[in-house]
């Protein structure tokens, strides 16, 4: 059977939900930061899939562990224990700082796992009356694809036809810390936010924003949930984007590069007593916490540090924002990041972001526009100085042309 692009393609569209609009490339093969489709091709991994792929495609120890593991024990339900959860907790509490962690898959299920814990917490340790929690989040977030979290979305595409929604969310503007204190009431048990709002298209929020959030918080008595399924483990230049405030959260979520893009693995960490009120049967997941898993993510975390991916991220995103900065083209509206999560918008009158995408593939490198006119970078911690000036000549000869 060949299986040439337009075959493929077709097929996917013939059988698949059309979900997604990728761009059109059909891949084979990873390794570090470069992939291959099926006709050879080489490119430059720019998206790093949301940030899962942080410590490179197939990153040898991940998948030796994984193989390793594969071989042994792969799930057994938390019915029973397995010999690699207890090892997966030690170790990232102790990178991370936590002192309970709650393992589950993707990252949108950690959210609601968050979501459930904190509700949880607020009636039965801060004194909520049943069925008032409130829990505040930011217009433009993004947390994931459930009912539950696009209920809070504020984007019409996500939110579309999949209501109704369940009530107990207030939305407030990202980065407006006198939003967030005229919003608590009694009723607040969480602040939900992200450090930088990716999908929104890397929104860093102004400097001493989450200095001041974390006193609002500790003053009312309301958690504070980051969720770092994309600014965590390194992507910033820091292990959790906290870092870059100077704070911490008491509830951290983390997904995506956990397992470095070998498997599904999210976690939900706290500092408090929040994960202590889940009592037996209140919560769960068949896979969640499996040894497959927490092997894959030991190694993950393991190599993230013992690689020095996390102070790379910093260096290369240096070199790689500042590369940006210095392309003039009349395209170019704005450009920004921290560490490896980068964005780079277009003026409205260059045309869509999508277009310059497409031509970035046409010079070996994967970028993902996001909002029509912005083009977010991400590749993987593992990029070198030489890779980056290699990419920035890309993006210099795709940002001098116009699309418009
Ligand atoms: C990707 C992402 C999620 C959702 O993770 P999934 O694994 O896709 O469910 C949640 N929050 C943020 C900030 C993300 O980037």
């Amino acid at each position: 059977m060949s299986s040439s692009v337009i075959d493929l393609l077709a097929t996917e569209a013939r059988f698949g939900a059309q979900n997604y609009q990728p761009i059109g490339v059909v891949l084979t093969r990873g390794e570090g930061v470069w992939v291959w489709d099926i006709e050879g091709n080489r490119y430059l991994d720019c998206l790093s899939a949301y940030s899962a792929v942080s410590q490179g495609h197939c990153h040898p120890k991940i998948l030796a562990a994984m193989v390793e593991q594969a071989g042994r024990l792969t799930l057994t339900s938390r019915a029973f224990h397995n010999d690699q959860l207890a090892l997966f907790y030690e170790e990232i509490a102790a990178l991370t700082g936590s002192h309970k962690v709650l393992p589950m898959n993707s990252g949108a299920e950690a959210v609601e796992s968050a979501i459930k814990s904190v509700r949880k917490w607020g009636y039965e340790v801060k004194g909520v009356a049943d069925g008032q929690a409130e829990i505040i989040v930011c217009a433009d977030n993004f947390h994931g694809r459930t009912l539950g979290i696009v209920g809070f979305s504020t984007d019409a595409e996500t939110r579309g036809h999949f209501g109704p929604f369940a009530p107990g969310f207030k939305i407030i503007p990202f980065g407006d810390a006198a939003a967030l204190d005229a919003a608590i009431t009694p009723n607040t048990v969480a602040f939900l936010v992200e450090p930088i709002q990716g999908e929104a298209g890397v929104i860093i929020p102004p400097a001493g924003y989450f200095t001041e959030v974390r006193e609002l918080c500790t003053a009312n008595n309301v958690m504070l949930v980051l969720d770092e399924i994309q600014t965590g483990l390194g992507r910033t230049g820091k292990l959790l984007a906290e870092q870059h405030e100077g704070i911490e959260a008491d509830v951290t979520l983390l997904g995506k590069a956990l397992s470095g893009g070998f498997y599904p693995v999210s976690a939900v960490l706290s500092n408090n007593d929040v994960l202590g009120t889940l009592r037996p049967g209140q919560h769960g997941s068949t896979f969640g916490g499996n040894p497959l898993a927490c092997a894959v993510a030991r190694a993950a975390m393991r190599v993230l540090v013992e690689e020095g991916m996390i102070e790379n991220a910093a260096t290369q995103g240096a070199r790689f924002l500042q590369g940006l900065k210095d392309i003039r083209a009349n395209t170019i509206r704005d450009v920004r990041g921290r560490g490896l999560m980068l964005a780079v918008e277009l003026h409205p009158e260059a045309g869509r972001a999508r277009r310059y995408c497409e031509a970035l593939q046409g010079k070996g490198i994967l970028a993902k526009d996001t909002h029509e006119h912005t083009i977010r970078i991400a590749p993987p911690l593992v990029i070198t100085s030489d890779q980056v000036d290699w990419a920035l000549e890309q993006f210099a000869t795709i940002l001098t042309q116009d699309f418009s």
